[in-house]
């Protein structure tokens, strides 16, 4: 039997999660297949990196995994990993309220507070921006659509102070985008749920279901960093299937069906395609077999971020902050905006004498981390950190990562969005999926599984595709 080659173009967490896929369906159904991983970075990861920091491996990129769904720590167990996951030592958090840290009040869900008279609620909104956001139940306030944007939703059910000063800078944190622009339904529709639930928002978040009791949820990291995980999932591949340093310059029609991958090694025939890429990337391929497609992919925009991780001796600040970081609101000029204790965050990351600071710059249509080197970049953080935390010496070591493009931004009509192009990859005649970041969920959970989900797609593709042949021409060789 001819084996079907398969081609994964980009070994990000999505990529490689519909390669294992693909490799899986593939013993399953006894289907021989050549499996062919196209990366154009010499490392596995794309957007997960794990780098060394005063001797401490620490995370650069992703840091954190919100696990919802238990079979992600089956996932992870299957892949040899119990023994490396750990849990953060604390989540609560502080925003920064221009004068000190303000902690986010326990009982919030994506920043809206569910009961906005608590203490907590009032020291975050002042007592006005609370009694506002108390009112909701009575007020009420706009109706919305699943792809409107959030922010003027909320602003007039709840009031600016809980946008402004709970859920933007948590948005923030999350997506590197304003909640503005954000649509309602692809970053919170746990909120459409509440709205199902009961005219008022607050009522309905309130009779939000509880997780069932024993699930497995909630953040998680590995001891060694979450590039171990990539390097997990690649390892379980033959290991003739990574193509590293081998970015796809284009993919075009050949004959019986097939696509003609292009690389600066030559061109190659595949019988199925996954693109799991940034979504320009993603265009860029498939301008030669689907230039309307292509179109509708250059429309997603992206934010730009750079991590800079920071150790201090532990002596340069006087009182450790309570809490895993904290987020600052958006205004003109801001340099950093968000910051984690790495070390009180995470435990295992700990050492005698070192106070270990990841911060965060950029973001949505603020390029400035870009477009500076790396001293002007560690110099002015470290000027913003000493304001937030009072810190009295320099650091003993910094290592800045810029991610670009970082963050897909689901703004309003993301919805919509993902709706056109996935009907148009369903009208391709060729076996083309897509999968990553861009559609269905940034964070590395939804990434594992919209891995998943492509794989499956192009398999059932290339299995109808078989099927539709064999009745033409028998023996060959698909599934
Ligand atoms: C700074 C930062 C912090 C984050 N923090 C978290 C977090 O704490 N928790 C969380 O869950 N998520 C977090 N995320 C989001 C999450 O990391 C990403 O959404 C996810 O890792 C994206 O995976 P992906 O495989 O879809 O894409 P990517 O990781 O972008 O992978 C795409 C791959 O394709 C490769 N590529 C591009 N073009 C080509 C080409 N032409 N040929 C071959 N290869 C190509 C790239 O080199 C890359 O390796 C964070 C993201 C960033 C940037």
């Amino acid at each position: 039997m001819t084996p079907l080659r398969l081609a994964v173009v980009g070994a990000g967490v999505s990529g490689l999660s519909a390669a294992c896929e693909l490799d899986r369906a593939s013993h399953d159904d006894r289907v021989p297949c050549q499996i062919t991983v196209f990366e154009a970075e010499g490392r596995v990861g794309g957007r997960v990196l794990s780098a060394e920091v005063r001797g401490q491996r620490v995370d650069v990129g992703a840091e954190s995994m919100l696990v919802r769904d238990p079979s992600t720590i089956e996932t992870l167990s299957a892949l040899g990993l119990d023994g490396e996951l750990v849990r953060p030592g604390t989540t609560s958090a502080s925003i920064w309220s221009g004068r000190r840290l303000v902690p986010i009040p326990k009982g919030t869900s994506l920043g809206v507070p569910l009961h906005p008279l608590q203490p907590g609620v009032v020291r975050s909104l002042g007592p006005w921006g609370s009694l506002r956001a108390f009112l909701e139940p009575w007020l009420l306030g706009p109706t919305v659509s699943p792809d409107d944007p959030l922010g003027p939703f909320l602003e007039g059910r709840l009031g600016k102070a809980a946008v402004r000063r709970l859920v933007d800078p948590l948005l923030g944190g999350v997506y590197a985008g304003p909640a503005e622009l954000l649509s309602v339904g692809a970053v919170a529709p746990h909120l459409l749920s509440a709205l199902g639930r009961d005219r008022s928002l607050l009522r309905g978040l309130r009779q939000q279901p509880a997780a069932p009791p024993g699930a497995v949820t909630g953040f998680i990291s590995l001891r060694s960093g979450l590039q171990t995980l990539a390097e997990k999932l690649a390892g379980g591949l033959d290991p003739s299937a990574l193509r590293l340093q081998t970015p796809v310059r284009g993919a075009w029609p050949a004959p019986l069906g097939q696509m003609r991958v292009e690389t600066g090694q030559g061109s190659e025939e595949f019988d199925g395609l996954v693109l799991a890429l940034p979504a320009p990337s993603a265009a860029e391929l498939l301008q030669g077999l689907a230039p309307e497609l292509a179109r509708e992919l250059r429309r997603q925009r992206y934010s730009n971020v750079a991590t800079i991780t920071l150790a201090y001796p532990e002596s340069a600040i006087s009182r450790r902050p309570p809490g895993s970081g904290f987020l600052v609101p958006r205004f003109p000029g801001r340099v950093v905006t968000a910051c984690t204790f790495m070390d009180q965050k995470w435990p295992h990351l700990r050492r005698p004498g070192i106070l270990l600071l990841r911060a965060s710059a950029g973001g949505h249509g603020d390029d400035w981390p870009l477009e500076v080197d790396d001293a002007t970049l560690v110099t002015s953080v470290h000027t913003h950190l000493r304001r937030h935390l009072g810190l009295r010496q320099v650091p003993l070591e910094a290592r800045v990562q810029r991610w670009s493009p970082a963050l897909p931004q689901y703004r309003a009509g993301h919805l919509a969005w993902r709706d056109s192009v996935e009907a148009q990859v369903a009208a391709l005649s060729y076996p083309v999926v897509l999968a990553g970041a861009a559609y269905r969920g940034v964070g590395m959970e939804a990434c594992l599984r919209d891995g998943v989900r492509a794989a499956r797609a192009l398999w059932q593709r290339l299995g109808s595709a078989a099927a539709m042949e064999s009745r033409g021409r028998a023996g060959d060789g698909h599934p």
